[in-house]
């Protein structure tokens, strides 16, 4: 396996000086360096081709003992020096102090076709950052993570991607609900990829220590490798830096309301600088059209992280970001102003956004309360947010009402509750959409198309991760490979899969995995 090995985050930052792999605080340094740890029979589950070729690995490579080694932690490349990142967060909104890569370990930097990729192991042994914890990850969450963030990669979201999943052959001792009912799972090892895996988190532990002169040099070396066109270091390029991470966060999130992803756990150290998706946990898919749904258990009570919160949590998320860049700039007022524009791009994109996902494309003053109106209907009674909007898109502007409801009937949960008042409401909406449809100057067949490129058909349905996570322990990794293929073309009809494009079974509504998860991972 030959890679261009380019080590500019150890090169350029800070390291601790202190190589002994103990848990620690570590000052005055971006990163500690840490081996894996050997796993006792390594085994690949499922690699990605596609990202393998971003990165300059070749087919016989993927099937070469080396790479297996390699993104199993069980060896080590040449002239590479492992290590793992130091950050701190605020956590469900309390300040937690140093967090860091506590099961996370970059293996490397490398550059392919000008691109600059590190290539992190998710789950291969404690670091100085562990805290109380393993290490590991168990089969179960690393399916999660391997599945989902190439799905959301072929749904046009930002995210980190994922090159490879392999089971380590070691048990891992988990309590899945935090019930006191712990039991051993299968151990396992994800492989991801990103241009870089810095977050909000990186640079707030430095504000936090006032170590400004590293914190400076965070945000020097940022720019300068991931927002080269912002120029040399200055307080005006810091605001345009601060203004550039406050934009992708924005468009992020607004990806993920589009089609229907909720985090989970938008903790600042799970934001990344880059506004990709990052940190696959307790992260679900809405089914019923809900915006107070949240799929983590362990936020139950206050649902800080619910889907329609995820928008305001961005904006707070990025206000704990300007007060750790603030000592570089000194002056809050331009931050706050990129904080306020925050709110009016979130406005305009999210009215767009929802205007896509209807087939609206010219501007009409009634579009937001008829948005409004149809999000009112969609919480009435339980609707399946992926079958409703996709199936909207075969709605013909000269429809009737009930050959209209017919055409979305399948997205209840229960049709019989479409009845009286309900029916009603549907009916009033459906004609103000019919009459709406008449003033664009498109034909029916070509509003379904652009619906039909921005509302997925297929999602990794949280029920569906289960399906091959079950398959999975029991040695069957063909679901897996179903889903993989599947969702590399969410947008396309694949008639063959139409069993995936269904409401949530009823088996499903209350099984752990499918609407419960927690942290445990
Ligand atoms: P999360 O919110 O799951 O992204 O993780 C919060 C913090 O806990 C991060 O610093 C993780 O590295 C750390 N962490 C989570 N699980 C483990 C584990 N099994 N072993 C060590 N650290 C962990
Ligand atoms: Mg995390």
């Amino acid at each position: 396996m030959k890679l261009n090995i380019q080590n500019t985050f150890t090169k350029e930052l800070p390291a601790d000086p202190i190589l002994e792999n103990t848990r620690r605080q570590v000052a005055n340094a971006c990163y500690s360096f840490v081996k894996p740890t050997p796993t006792a029979k390594p085994q690949l589950v499922h690699a990605s081709e596609e990202v393998s070729e971003l990165l300059g690995i070749t087919k016989d490579d993927l099937a070469s003992s080396e790479f297996l080694k390699v993104f199993t932690g069980n060896s080590i490349l040449e002239n590479t020096e492992p290590y793992a990142m130091c950050y701190g967060g605020h956590q469900f909104g309390n300040w937690a102090g140093q967090l860091g890569d506590g099961r996370a370990i970059n293996l490397t930097e490398i550059n392919y076709n000008n691109q600059q990729w590190a290539l992190q192991l998710k789950g291969a042994g404690a670091t100085p950052y562990s805290r109380t914890a393993d290490g590991l990850a168990v089969l179960r969450s690393s399916i999660r993570e391997y599945l989902c963030s190439e799905a959301m990669f072929h749904l046009g979201v930002p995210t980190t991607r994922a090159l490879s999943l392999s089971l380590s052959g070691d048990d891992v001792l988990r309590d899945m609900l935090y019930d006191g009912n712990a039991a051993y799972e299968k151990g396992a090892i994800v492989c991801r990829v990103a241009p870089n895996f810095i977050r909000f988190g990186s640079f707030e532990i430095l504000a936090a220590r006032e170590d400004v002169k590293n914190l400076k040099k965070l945000v020097d070396y940022t720019i300068q490798h991931f927002y080269t066109h912002l120029g040399k270091p200055s307080k005006e390029t810091y605001l345009a830096f601060f203004k550039e991470v406050a934009t992708k966060t924005l468009v992020m999130i607004i990806h993920w309301q589009r089609v229907g992803f909720v985090h989970g756990v938008m903790n600042t150290d799970n934001l990344s600088i880059l506004g990709l998706t990052i940190d696959y946990g307790p992260y679900g898919w809405l089914e019923p059209y809900d915006y107070d749904w949240t799929p983590n258990t362990t936020d139950k009570q206050n649902k800080r992280y619910r889907y329609g919160n995820q928008p305001n949590i961005g904006l707070w998320n990025l206000l704990k970001l300007a007060n750790a860049l603030f000592p570089l700039i000194e002056e809050a007022a331009p931050l706050e102003a990129i904080l306020e524009s925050y709110k009016t791009d979130f406005e305009t994109k999210q009215l767009q956004m929802m205007k896509a996902k209807i087939g609206l494309s010219i501007s009409d003053k009634e579009d937001q309360n008829l948005i409004q109106e149809l999000e009112k209907n969609l919480h009435v009674s339980e609707t399946d947010m992926t079958l409703f909007f996709r199936n909207l898109s075969t709605v013909n502007s000269n429809d009737t009402f009930t050959e209209a409801l017919t055409k979305i009937t399948d997205a209840f949960y229960n049709p019989q509750e479409i009845e009286g008042v309900l029916k009603e409401k549907w009916e009033v909406w459906f004609q103000k959409y019919t009459t709406r449809l008449q003033k664009e100057n498109l034909l029916d067949a070509d509003r379904k198309t652009a619906m039909n490129l921005v509302n997925p058909k297929y999602v990794l349905r949280n029920y569906m991760a289960q399906i091959a996570i079950d398959a999975a322990d029991k040695g069957d990794y063909s679901v897996i490979e179903e889903l993989f293929q599947l969702l590399k073309k969410p947008y396309d009809e694949q008639k063959n899969s139409e069993k995936w494009f269904v409401k949530r079974p009823e088996w499903a509504r209350h099984k752990v995995g499918c609407s419960k998860l927690s942290c445990s991972s």
